[in-house]
């Protein structure tokens, strides 16, 4: 009989979930984040996409052995249970007033759903993209290695001599919050200066001001924009400086970028921050490798079913590769 494991992704902007079984993926739908109404809001469209995604896949939500989800973070655990404490989703602790359309504070994501779906283990998303990388990707083989997203936030996972980092709330290392500089543009988390508040997506479009998105400054970089050129430059060398710090206290061999920020603009952006990483004290970025990573639009389903993935499963998804061929996405209007 076969069995099926459950991955979801929640995003500040998108939640994908997908349903597998050993050979592959069977479903997937996605649809954009809501953050509108109360704190459950989150928690209840991951259980209703779950099951609309069981229904196109022909699977009993019964059948699913496990589900493990990949979240942005950063996390506390309040008893145990994992709560999201997201600048990007709760308006709550957003520093800037009015970015986004709730007050919340808290998500408690984990206590909301364990009653009421098959046995789940959470994780940050930049934890399980890490830990997905190294399985499938990028990172085969490698004891130090960083996996960061660059994305609408900035996100960082880490292995140290072989072992994943979490840390008490299993936020280790939150990176998008290392602080660059005094001042300069507002973060998301409310702070000035940090890497996430210079260089995320959200910070990119937002420089260049009149509701523009990252990928319209991008656009206008294409065509040779000056403040384009400029925005994405600083952007960039925010981001290699931010790369340089992470590398200074975790010692590592390879950073794996991913995100649709850089995945995107991988042609831009990789010789940029190439560039600042071979400027910073070279005892320590000597050797370092900076390369994108390569489970591309599938790595965040992924990385929700790393975390509960066996053995058997994990070879022969190894021998598989499942997201080459990918699998038909449903968007949930
Ligand atoms: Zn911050």
């Amino acid at each position: 009989m076969l069995r099926y494991l459950c991955g979801v992704d929640i995003g500040a902007t998108n939640i994908t979930v997908s349903i597998a079984d050993i050979n592959g993926f069977r479903s997937r739908v996605l649809q954009l984040t809501n953050r509108i109404g109360d704190e459950l809001t989150v928690p209840k469209q991951v259980i209703s996409l779950i099951t609309i995604c069981c229904e196109r896949g022909g699977v009993d939500l019964s059948d699913i052995e496990r589900i493990g989800i990949s979240s942005a973070g950063p996390f506390r655990r309040i008893d145990g249970m994992i709560e999201l404490e997201s600048p990007n989703i709760c308006g709550g602790l957003s520093g800037v007033e009015g970015r986004l359309p709730n007050d919340w504070r808290r998500i408690p994501l984990e206590r909301y759903l364990e009653d009421r779906l098959p046995p789940l283990k959470i994780a940050n998303d930049a934890v399980s993209g890490a830990k997905a990388e190294r399985m499938f990707g990028a990172g085969k083989g490698v004891n130090n290695l960083v996996y960061v997203t660059w994305s609408t936030g900035i996100g960082t996972g880490a292995y140290v001599d072989g072992h994943l980092i979490s840390g008490k709330n299993g936020n280790a290392p939150h990176g998008g919050h290392i602080h660059l500089l005094d001042g300069g543009a507002r973060c998301g988390c409310g702070e000035r200066g940090h890497l996430e508040g210079l260089s995320s997506g959200m910070a990119i479009g937002r420089s260049y001001g009149g509701g523009s998105t990252a990928e319209d400054v991008f656009r206008m970089y294409r065509r040779g924009d000056p403040e384009a050129v400029e925005i994405v430059h600083d952007a960039a060398r925010h981001f290699g400086r931010g790369l340089a710090s992470i590398n200074a206290l975790l010692d590592t061999e390879l950073f794996m970028i991913g995100g649709s920020v850089f995945q995107n603009n991988a042609d831009i952006l990789l010789p940029l921050i190439k560039k600042e990483m071979e400027g910073s004290f070279s005892v320590l970025s000597d050797g370092v490798e900076i390369v994108p990573a390569v489970l591309g639009r599938y790595l965040g389903d992924i990385a929700g079913l790393s975390l509960v993935m066996d053995e058997d499963w994990i070879e022969a998804w190894a021998e598989k590769e499942p997201w080459v061929q990918g699998v038909e996405t449903v968007i949930i209007e």
